[in-house]
């Protein structure tokens, strides 16, 4: 009974904060787009502020996998918030909930076949501005290197690079740690 009152308090007030999302569209970050494979990597989102990082309890992510991510992309410029570990409120509980964020969660209904990990960011239809993103990872691909990384880049607004070597490579096996690009100034 407490936990319910909790969780629609909660609602309340992250609804609160954030007055109207009704302009806002949810967009899956993956492109089989063959423009992408000529010129630069592309971005297509922006976060006004550094996002938060909620860590859903059931999420095939180690704390020290994250952290490597996190300063993977920190290298390049971008910032991130408070990180909250085995989370268990806002985007891991409701869909509708997590704004100002990057969820990580196990794969859920949603989860297309044969991903590794799909990302879907939450923007203003207008600007572009990313106020929401939801990153799922499969069972099993949590501590492979490159994965988290990939991902955290779809949650910053990078769509996939067909580059040999790219950590913006949509398929694992033909991606690496190259970030040209990929910097928060280019
Ligand atoms: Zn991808």
């Amino acid at each position: 009974m407490t936990r319910w009152i909790y969780i629609a308090l909660l609602g309340i007030t992250v609804r609160a904060d954030t007055p109207d999302y009704s302009y806002t569209s949810k967009k899956l970050q993956h492109t089989e787009d063959a423009s992408i494979t000529i010129g630069k990597p592309q971005k297509n989102g922006f976060w006004e502020t550094p996002p938060q990082i909620y860590v859903c309890k059931f999420a095939p992510i180690r704390e020290e996998r994250l952290n490597a991510a996190m300063k993977y992309w920190n290298d390049l410029g971008y910032k991130f918030g408070d990180v909250f570990f085995r989370d268990e409120s806002f985007g891991c509980v409701n869909d509708a909930l997590g704004f100002g964020g990057i969820t990580i969660d196990l794969v859920g209904q949603k989860f297309k076949e044969p991903n590794i990990g799909m990302t879907w960011n939450w923007k203003h239809t207008k600007t572009n501005q990313i106020v929401k993103s939801r990153i799922e990872i499969k069972r099993g691909w949590g501590d492979s290197p490159r994965v988290l990384e990939h991902e955290l880049g779809h949650a910053l607004g990078w769509l996939d690079y067909i580059k040999y070597g790219h950590i913006m490579h949509h398929h694992w096996s033909s991606g690496g740690f190259n970030a040209k690009g990929l910097k928060k100034e280019d």
